[in-house]
């Protein structure tokens, strides 16, 4: 059993929509489990016989769970990045021959010991900001054999990290240029789809929906499939245009729809009622420049539950980091601290049906917990692109720590 204990603050959302910040708090973990949270008196009176780590002056929070990554990929994009930092546009890119069709290439041809070390070291840079619980999507390969290969890497991963891993089978990220969308359409619905299910390499399915991707009639089909075979829905939608698409993700029950930068006013009242996460991704909108930012005021104010994610990948938003994401949301979309931390937190878990497990300090849950030396969560939104995370406690084990890394 550890207590820790004397904490500046112990933060975090509660199941039911609170926010709860307490002073001189302390966290007790039994095993991999929460068994207390509240006072230090409280808790040095209970658990005598806890091993004690004192926490002075710092701060608690659960563990960031970013619900929205593409983390397994070939090559990188740093040159398209510049591309667009002297003016292209992201369909300028693609244009060209550039943007995910350029992953695919890269990844079609790593090795999946390539893209296993790759993978590793991109978890190892997440952890240190924090996050510990990742979900992952395939989608750079766009034929079975490599969409498969990206899968199996998912798998392998988790005996290299303590960050815990949910796959998401996203064959549907774009056409392969090698077929026709009728001919990869039968292959996802036929041959994909049933595989992945068979195999138990993906709980998710998801697709891009959107401008120039896969259209609302083909989504609704690649849906329909994957919840006849038992997955659960997870979509990219309106973030290059208004397809409709936040409508579609609450008319197929999705967990989660994910970007929703132009999503209407009917859309996010469907999602609402639907019960539909909102997976905002402000590092992208930031690093492609859009001018409009997904409407997260409205949203919350229909009653739709936020999470915020990374959306970590090699073209739209190369960062690892859960903290400038924190930072992004509440600067771009005006949002409040306390909506930002539920949305990396709690909400992310409800992004990846995680929610009874992770996301948040409570009792029954899993003991994943972060502790920063700041003396105040502001810090956390006030200190621009600085890490102050000195420890993760993953599942009631030390996972990392600033000095010893
Ligand atoms: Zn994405």
């Amino acid at each position: 059993m550890i207590l820790l204990h004397n904490a500046a603050q112990v933060v975090t959302p509660l199941t039911g929509g609170d926010f709860s910040v307490i002073t001189n708090g302390a966290v007790v973990a039994k095993e991999d489990r929460i068994v207390f949270v509240g006072s230090t008196d409280e808790a040095l009176q209970s658990f005598s016989s806890a091993a004690r780590i004192d926490v002075s002056g710092k701060v608690l929070l659960p563990g960031f769970v970013d619900s929205h990554t593409h983390l397994i990929f070939g090559g990188d994009r740093c040159e398209e990045f510049l591309m667009r930092l002297r003016g292209a546009t992201y369909q300028e890119i693609a244009a060209a021959g550039g943007g995910i069709q350029n992953t695919v290439r890269a990844t079609r041809a790593a090795s999946e010991e390539e893209l296993l070390q790759n993978s590793i070291h991109h978890l190892q840079e997440m952890l240190q900001y924090g996050t510990t619980t990742v979900e992952i999507k395939s989608g750079y390969g766009l034929n079975w054999e490599s969409e498969k290969k990206l899968l199996h890497v998912a798998q392998n991963l988790r005996q290299h990290t303590p960050i815990e891993i949910v796959t998401t089978f996203l064959g549907a990220h774009d056409f392969p240029r090698e077929k026709s969308q009728d001919e990869y359409m039968a292959e996802l619905l036929e041959v994909m789809l049933p595989s992945v299910r068979e195999q138990k390499l993906a709980g998710f399915c998801d697709v891009f929906c959107d401008q120039g991707y896969y259209s609302v009639d083909q989504t609704r089909k690649i849906c329909m499939r994957a919840i006849e075979l038992g997955f659960r829905i997870k979509l990219h939608v309106d973030e290059l245009a208004d397809v409709n698409g936040a409508m579609l993700a609450a008319e197929v029950g999705a967990v989660s729809a994910d970007h929703l930068i132009l999503a209407n006013e009917g859309g996010i009242q469907k999602m609402a009622q639907a019960g539909v996460v909102a997976v905002l991704l402000p590092g992208t909108s930031f690093a492609l420049r859009v001018k409009q930012h997904a409407p997260a005021r409205k949203m919350i104010q229909a009653g739709v539950r936020i999470a915020l994610a990374t959306d970590f990948n090699p073209g739209t938003c190369y960062s690892h980091s859960m903290q400038y994401v924190l930072q992004l949301a509440c600067l771009l979309y005006g949002i409040t601290p306390e909506e930002a931390l539920t949305a990396a937190t709690l909400n992310g878990a409800a992004a990846i049906d995680r929610e009874g497990l992770v996301g948040s300090l409570e009792i029954g849950k899993q003991m994943d917990c972060l502790i920063f030396d700041v003396p105040h969560y502001g810090h956390l939104f006030y200190n621009l692109g600085v890490n102050r995370l000195e420890t993760i406690i993953k599942k009631g084990k030390m996972a990392w720590n600033k000095n010893q890394n």
